[in-house]
């Protein structure tokens, strides 16, 4: 059996991972390069209880636990390190301009500025942990890889079927063969309605910037909420990293999907800001150097779950997407539940129940549209 996943983020990686330990050929069909898009510039938290209480919470939990073991035994036996670590985590505000709220904390954090109020504290290092998600995701990739899975660089245009069933997937005008395919391409799954009955799937656009800071940061997260000079409200992520850099992200904007991948570009104005407001957060931040300035998208659905499972009415197709804040936490249990799905019929590590595609109806092909 050969299973084409179409798309090379953290989602289509993870399949690929643990479709390779069951035994199956996996083929990722990559655009532009494995974790070129969010599953490359995204934070790469990783919460244990944060997702309770919704239908998240089964799947959450076992990619908890499963990011742990992955980091033990994958990490190990590939001697890869991809920055797994167990962190604490803090709320707080902050705002550009003093502000007669922002007395000092009884949990002040000496790497943050007098700007920065902590409020309370979210995790400890037995509930939150953090990875590199490119560095993960291409772990994941390679692990796979070691198993048999090949990478194929090309783009997906279109699906083969025969008598309703997937023989293949059509990549820059040729044809690759296959048993089932996988829709993983995030935001770019929309443009798989084209070709199965598959409800949409949104982008919504977040700013980064990495710092080059070494060993001055703690392994403290932070979840703040800063108010610019201008008076808008952010909520900035910031997590400093295992291997000596520190990730801020923020001001998120419904700016449009490009069609290639490698077009995305931050919005006019939104990396100064965002650099004005880590300069604000903390001095290491406003000396240190910048090594990577960027945007990504966010795969989101209708109703902010995931779409994980099979597609009507076509045998042999599968769809992974929409993981919206929590894709690079929710992929390992992801990628397990589907190739159990793809390989026994049925998944049984977690219940993909709530995120079965069919709750929402598909998109009209003639209503896609993608900018560019
Ligand atoms: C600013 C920001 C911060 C985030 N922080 C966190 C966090 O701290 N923790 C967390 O758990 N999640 C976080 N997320 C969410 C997480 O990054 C995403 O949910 C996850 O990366 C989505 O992975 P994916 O594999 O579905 O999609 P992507 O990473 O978008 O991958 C899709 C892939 O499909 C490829 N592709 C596109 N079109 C085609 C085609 N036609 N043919 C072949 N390939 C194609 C693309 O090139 C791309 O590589 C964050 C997201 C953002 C935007």
């Amino acid at each position: 059996m050969r299973v084409l996943i179409c798309g090379g983020g953290v989602i289509g990686a993870s399949i690929a991972y643990f479709l390779s330990c069951r035994g199956v050929k996996a083929t990722v069909i990559e655009r532009a390069g494995i974790a070129c898009a969010a599953s490359g510039k995204s934070g790469g938290f990783l919460a244990l209880d944060w997702c309770d209480g919704s239908p998240l919470e089964g799947l959450a939990r076992r990619s908890f636990a499963l990011h742990a073991s992955l980091a033990d035994k994958v990490g190990r036996d590939l001697g890869h390190d991809w920055g797994y670590r167990r962190l604490t985590t803090y709320a707080g505000s902050a705002a550009a301009l003093d502000h007669p709220r922002l007395t000092r904390s009884a949990h002040q954090l000496g790497w943050l500025s007098d700007k920065v109020r902590i409020s309370r504290q979210l995790g400890s290092s037995d509930t939150t942990a953090q990875v590199h998600p490119g560095q993960f995701t291409a772990a994941m990739m390679q692990a796979a890889q070691a198993k048999g899975a090949e990478l194929w660089l090309g783009r997906a245009t279109g699906l083969v079927q025969k008598a309703g069933r997937v023989v293949g997937v059509e990549v820059d005008g040729g044809i690759v063969e296959g048993d089932a395919v996988v829709i993983a391409m995030g935001p770019w799954s929309v443009l798989a309605a084209q070709w199965l009955p598959l409800p949409p799937v949104f982008g919504l656009k977040g700013h980064s910037l990495v710092f080059e800071t070494g060993t001055e940061v703690p392994a403290e997260a932070l979840f703040l909420e800063f108010q610019e000079a201008r008076g808008s409200v952010h909520s900035p992520e910031v997590f400093p990293r295992a291997d000596g850099t520190t990730y801020v992200c923020a001001i998120s904007s419904d700016s449009p999907v490009p069609v290639d991948p490698g077009d995305v570009a931050p919005d006019p104005g939104a990396i100064d800001r965002l650099h004005a407001m880590c300069s604000s957060l903390s001095p290491i931040l406003s000396k240190a150097k910048v090594l990577a300035s960027q945007a990504c998208h966010r795969p989101v659905t209708q109703d902010s779950l995931p779409l994980i499972g099979g597609v009507s009415g076509v045998e042999g197709a599968y769809v992974a997407t929409g993981h919206s804040v929590w894709g690079i936490l929710n992929a390992p249990a992801t990628g397990e539940a589907v190739a159990e799905l793809i390989v026994d019929g049925d998944a049984r590590s977690v219940d993909l129940s709530p995120f079965d595609p069919v709750r929402l109806a598909p998109l009209d092909p003639a209503r896609l549209q993608m900018d560019g």
